[in-house]
């Protein structure tokens, strides 16, 4: 009785370590997408204080500008 449910268990790790070594991930196209927040491409890097980089997205300059 325990075989079985051991097998399925089994098979459904691998199905599990398949899909996260997958290439072709669905979702993960949604992960890297810039949250929406109604500012249009900008850094948005936080703040100690609370605010966010107004620099645009990935700028090169190495300092934040808030
Ligand atoms: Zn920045």
């Amino acid at each position: 009785m325990g075989k079985v449910e051991d097998q399925r268990a089994l098979k459904d790790a691998r199905r599990a370590e398949q899909q996260r070594t997958s290439p072709t991930r669905p979702r993960g196209r949604a992960q890297q997408a810039p949250p929406a927040s109604g500012t249009d491409r900008l850094c948005g890097h936080p703040s100690m204080s609370g605010k966010t980089c107004t620099r645009p997205g990935g700028h090169i300059e190495t300092s934040h500008r808030y």
